[in-house]
């Protein structure tokens, strides 16, 4: 096995970046894949999201190389789905890191030693494009960026861009963009319509097809600790999610 590391990017903040890498996770490992979701963000949104216990050593000791990758893994609720959590602390790695070298590959040697036990690994980044952002980037084969289908959605889209291209020039030149989820989509708005035009004009064959609704369960579901595969297989959100996760999983293999 030599798992495709994903990240979810976007520094544009409530976008829907942590409930992509939750749900499309989730839907992974319910697929028979093995799954490892890795919480980046020292908001720890994933990491309760999935019901992990925050009380356990989780990414930053192991960027501090305090904890072995491997002794910071949980298991979720779903089979084949794994975590390694974030807390606050993360947010010191920032200036901690600054003055190291290497200190854009952190987290890639972190996860490396573990790619070929897992399908998956997908990465949950802060809403900013700071050093964090950039060590998920670095670690990735794949950038997927979540469009929040509202007014401002394609501003600062140019400048992750540049960014992704940034990277991909200096650090890792194995990236590639993954792909463009449309979040929080109202059919009804013209908003929703017009957002989803312009970027598929620009992105074209990179954005994927199955659209993720606005919908309250998807918002309900963080607050038990549980997709919404769990939380409610019925709902709109979750068969969307169903499905752009069939669609991830066809284009990165
Ligand atoms: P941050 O930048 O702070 O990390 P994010 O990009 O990870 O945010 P989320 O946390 O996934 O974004 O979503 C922001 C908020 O919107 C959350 O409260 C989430 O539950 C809610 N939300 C996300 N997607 C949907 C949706 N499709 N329908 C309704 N609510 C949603
Ligand atoms: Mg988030």
């Amino acid at each position: 096995m030599s798992g495709k590391i994903i990240v979810f990017a976007n520094q544009k903040g409530g976008v829907g970046k942590t409930t992509s890498a939750v749900n499309i996770g989730a839907y992974m490992a319910l697929a028979g894949k093995r799954v490892l979701l890795v919480d980046f963000d020292p908001q720890g949104n994933l990491s309760s999201g999935v019901g992990a216990n925050e009380d356990e050593a989780g990414i930053y000791e192991v960027i501090s190389g305090d904890v072995d990758m491997k002794d910071a893994i949980q298991s979720t609720e779903i089979d084949n789905l794994f975590v390694v959590t974030s807390d606050i602390n993360l947010s010191g790695a920032n200036i901690e890191l600054a003055g190291k070298k290497n200190r854009e590959f952190f987290l890639k040697n972190c996860i490396e030693t573990q790619k070929k036990n897992y399908d998956y690994i997908l990465l949950d980044c802060p809403p900013s494009v700071g050093l964090l952002t950039i060590n998920g980037l670095v670690a990735a084969d794949r950038v997927i960026v979540p469009l929040q289908c509202e007014y401002y959605a394609l501003e600062g889209l140019t400048m992750l861009i540049r960014t992704i291209k940034g990277i991909q020039h200096a650090l890792n030149p194995d990236l590639d963009l993954g792909g463009i989820i449309f979040t929080m989509y109202d059919s009804r708005t013209r908003l929703s319509n017009d957002v989803v035009r312009e970027a598929t004009a620009y992105f074209q064959d990179k954005v994927f097809q199955s659209l993720i609704p606005r919908n309250i369960r998807l918002s309900e579901a963080p607050s038990h600790g549980q997709p919404v595969a769990l939380y409610d297989p019925a709902c709109i959100g979750a068969k969307s999610y169903q499905k752009l996760a069939e669609e991830v999983m066809e284009r990165v293999s």
